[in-house]
């Protein structure tokens, strides 16, 4: 009778070193594929995280006023933790990402909502793009005039369109029937964008026809900087990107640069990472740069780390374009990687640990 009970003790722990043994095979398994991917990021580091950037570009020190600098950091830090709240309370990377760029699209200290660059015309036309890590569903617009906020827009494409990009007049007829929050024109206006793009207008003066695209001149592609961009992971595992811009000062023909191209100002993918691009839209478009960051996890098992500074410290300089991204992979992994002088860049882990910058030291 005694040994009757023992019985199913006995199975009891037969299954539980089963299961341990189990356990220890699929470690192990996960632990080679790791070596083999050389990849020393495949495990998780971060429950969720949230980067961000606005803009890359020749950003120096010695041209940044004190009070400049305080207000772009502050700025930058008061953006980082909405995204960051809302993950932190299980909220979904996608609502992070929206809201985040909502407050940098609100300022206009940044080339993106309020403080978008003036076109050749002298108006104000917006792009803007989001995508979800988990379903690769993606949303965006381009060359919007009147919707305050280009990456709610984007969304709404997203998710209440059958289609992946709208522009111009249909795309602001769309966000009306949305009920998304429209302006006058005006609103963009912001007196030192105007004036940029007298400076750039004034330097071209001299210039032949094909020189003066705004695509030519060093001294206007950097007239371009503060697009906005966040890229999260949320505590459920799904990564999401959004990009917001008014592209380059003094554009011109309708210009659509990279910040709206799924694939090139943003992508995300739950099996690798999520990236934001800013810097000059049309070698990022010609590099499809968020995509190859993801493509190069996904095929050659670089790390994040290793497939950013691929891509942005080799493949867009050798092209003759320069900027940045910031990304995140599915394990909570961060990466600000940019070629220029400066990025206006935040992090936030899941910890609460933030860091903020301007400049590349
Ligand atoms: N990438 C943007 C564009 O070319 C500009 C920027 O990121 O500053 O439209």
């Amino acid at each position: 009778m005694k040994n009757l009970i023992y019985v199913p003790l006995l199975m009891l722990l037969f299954l539980n070193c089963k299961s341990d043994q189990n356990t220890i095979t699929v470690e192990q398994e996960t632990t080679s594929e790791a070596a083999k991917n050389n990849t020393s990021e495949s495990k998780k580091v971060n429950e969720f995280a949230i980067v961000i950037h606005g803009g890359a570009g020749t950003i120096l020190r010695e041209n940044m006023s004190a009070e400049d600098e305080a207000a772009y950091n502050a700025k930058l830090e008061e953006a980082i933790r909405v995204g960051h709240e809302i993950l932190k309370n299980g909220g979904t990377s996608l609502y992070a990402v929206e809201k985040t760029i909502n407050v940098l699209e609100n300022s206009p200290l940044f080339n993106a909502g309020k403080g978008a660059v003036f076109t050749n015309a002298g108006t104000n036309e917006l792009d803007a793009s989001i995508m979800d890590g988990k379903t690769l569903n993606a949303g965006a617009s381009a060359g919007t005039k009147t919707v305050k906020n280009p990456i709610n827009l984007a969304r709404a494409v997203m998710e209440n369109s059958p289609h992946v990009m709208l522009s111009g007049e249909g795309a602001e007829l769309f966000a009306k029937e949305q009920e998304l929050e429209l302006v006058e024109p005006s609103y963009f206006y912001t007196e030192s964008r105007f004036k940029a793009l007298e400076r750039v207008k004034a330097a071209e003066a001299n210039k032949t026809a094909r020189d003066k695209t705004a695509f030519y001149d060093p001294t206007i592609k950097d007239s371009k900087f503060g697009t906005v961009g966040c890229v999260a992971l949320d505590k459920n595992g799904n990564l999401a990107a959004g990009t917001s811009t008014g592209g380059m000062t003094n554009k011109r023909w309708g210009r659509i640069g990279d910040a709206p191209i799924i694939g090139a100002g943003t992508y995300a993918n739950n099996a690798t990472c999520a990236v934001s691009s800013t810097g000059w839209g049309e070698y990022f478009i010609r590099a499809m740069v968020a995509h190859d960051i993801s493509a190069l996890m996904d095929y050659k098992g670089l790390s994040l780390q290793e497939a950013a500074r691929e891509v942005i410290q080799k493949k867009v300089p050798d092209l003759g374009g320069d900027g940045g991204i910031v990304a995140v992979d599915k394990n909570g992994n961060m990466v600000m990687e940019f070629n220029t002088a400066g990025m206006y860049r935040a992090s936030m882990d899941a910890s609460g640990k933030l860091t903020v910058g301007i400049y590349k030291d």
